[in-house]
C-alpha cells in the first residue's frame, strides 16, 4: 500500500461556531487526492491544503457524469475522542458503485486510512455541540478529455470534510411527504443502488415541485408500475403496520443505506418482527384506514432517523400516529447517535476510534 504524502497548509481558517453551522457550506482546512490512469492504476495518495481543481472542460465528469460519491460522518466523544460509524460499509459501498459506473476498484484499506488521516489532521474541525459532526465526502471523477461516450482513462479519488450543524435544531419532529405518482428516482436495471450524481440531479424536479406545495419530500416509489414504495428523498424508508416494521426489500433500483442496515440489525435485537419486502402505497393506505399504521420514518446519514407525520397520496391524506414522532422511531434515533457519539455502549462494534 502507497504510504499518504502529507503537505500541511501554513494557515488554519476560522472555524465557524455552532450557531453558524449548517449542511454542506464549510470545509476543512485538508483535503486528501489520488490519481488513476491506465499506465499507472491508483497512485500519489496525498493531502493537501483544501483548494480549487484544475480540470480540462473536456474532463468526462463534466459531460456524462462518471462519478460516484459517499458521505459519512466523524462525531466527538464527551472525552474528545473521534468516532466514525461502519466506514469500512461506506468504502464497499463506494466500490460498488465504482463497480456500475466503471470505475477501477480503490483499495478500500488504503481509502479508510485516507479518511481516518485526513480526519485526524483536521480533528480540531470536528464540532462539539450536541447533534453536530464533521461530514465526510469521498467521491471519484472521470477526469480524461474525451467527448467520446466511454469510460475514462482518468480518475481522481478525493475526500473533502465539511463540518455540519445539527438536523434538528427544536427536537426531532415529523415531516410531510408528497407520494411521487410522475417521476420517477431509478429503475430496474439502472443505477438506483449507486452512489451517483446523476440519480440527484434527476430527483430535483419532483422535489421543488411538492416543495413549493409544503412538503418536505418526495416518496419514490417503483420506475415501472409505480405501486410499490421505494424511497424517500435520499432516504430509505420504514413502516411499522400490525407491530411489523417493513422496509422495501433492495431490489435493484434501491440504495442500500448504511443506517437502513443498522436500524434493521437494531430491531431484530430488540424482538422486533422485521421484513425487507415489497410494501405497496395500498398496503400502507389500507393500513392506515384500518388504523394499523404505526409508524413511518426514513432513515439516512444526514438525518439519523426522519419521523414521517402525514403522506399525500393521489389527493388523499394519510396521517401517521397522529403526526408525532413513534416509539421505534424514537427509540432508534436515540441508540443510533448513542453508539455514534460514545454516549451509549456499541455492542456491535459499529465505531472505531480514531488515534
Ligand atoms: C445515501 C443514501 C441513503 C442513505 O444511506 P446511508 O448510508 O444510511 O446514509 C439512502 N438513499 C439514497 C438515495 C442515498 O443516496
Amino acid at each position: 500500500m502507497e504510504k499518504i504524502k502529507i503537505t500541511k497548509s501554513e494557515t488554519s481558517k476560522s472555524k465557524p461556531t455552532t450557531d453558524q453551522l449548517e449542511f454542506g457550506r464549510v470545509f476543512t482546512d485538508h483535503m486528501f487526492i489520488m490519481d488513476y490512469s491506465t499506465e499507472k492504476g491508483w497512485h500519489d495518495p496525498r493531502i493537501i491544503p483544501y483548494q480549487p481543481l484544475t480540470l480540462d472542460p473536456a474532463s468526462i465528469i463534466f459531460h456524462y457524469g462518471q462519478t460516484v460519491f459517499e458521505g459519512l460522518k466523524a462525531y466527538l466523544t464527551p472525552d474528545e475522542k473521534v468516532k466514525l460509524f461502519r466506514p469500512e460499509k461506506n468504502m464497499k459501498r463506494l466500490n460498488r458503485s465504482n463497480d456500475r459506473l466503471c470505475i477501477p476498484a480503490i483499495d478500500e484499506t488504503l481509502a479508510l486510512e485516507a479518511i481516518t488521516t485526513l480526519v485526524g489532521l483536521d480533528k480540531d474541525w470536528v464540532p462539539s455541540a450536541e447533534g453536530t459532526s464533521l461530514y465526510i465526502r469521498p467521491f471519484v471523477i472521470a477526469t480524461e478529455p474525451y467527448l467520446g461516450v466511454a469510460p475514462s482513462q482518468n480518475y481522481q479519488f478525493i475526500i473533502i470534510l465539511s463540518p455540519v450543524g445539527a438536523y434538528y435544531k427544536e427536537g426531532i419532529n415529523p415531516v410531510k411527504i408528497a407520494v411521487e405518482n410522475k417521476f420517477v428516482r431509478a429503475v430496474s436495471g439502472g443505477t438506483g443502488e449507486a452512489k451517483t450524481a446523476g440519480n440527484y440531479a434527476s430527483s430535483l424536479k419532483a422535489q421543488e415541485l411538492v416543495a413549493d406545495k409544503g412538503y418536505a419530500q418526495v416518496l419514490w416509489l417503483d420506475g415501472v408500475e409505480k405501486k410499490y414504495v421505494e424511497e424517500v428523498g435520499s432516504m430509505n424508508v420504514f413502516f411499522k403496520i400490525d407491530g411489523e416494521v417493513i422496509t422495501p426489500a433492495l431490489n435493484g433500483s434501491i440504495l442500500e443505506g448504511v443506517t437502513r442496515s443498522s436500524v434493521i440489525d437494531l430491531l431484530k435485537h430488540w424482538n422486533y418482527p422485521v421484513s425487507e419486502r415489497r410494501i405497496s402505497m395500498e398496503e400502507v393506505f389500507e393500513a392506515a384506514k384500518n388504523g394499523k399504521l404505526e409508524e413511518a420514518f426514513g432513515s439516512g446519514t444526514a438525518a439519523v432517523i426522519s419521523p414521517i407525520g402525514e403522506l399525500s397520496w393521489h389527493g388523499k391524506n394519510i396521517e401517521v400516529n397522529g403526526g408525532r414522532t413513534g416509539k421505534v422511531a424514537k427509540q432508534l434515533y436515540t441508540t443510533l447517535t448513542g453508539i455514534q457519539t460514545g454516549k451509549q455502549a456499541d455492542p456491535f462494534n459499529w465505531t472505531i476510534n480514531i488515534e
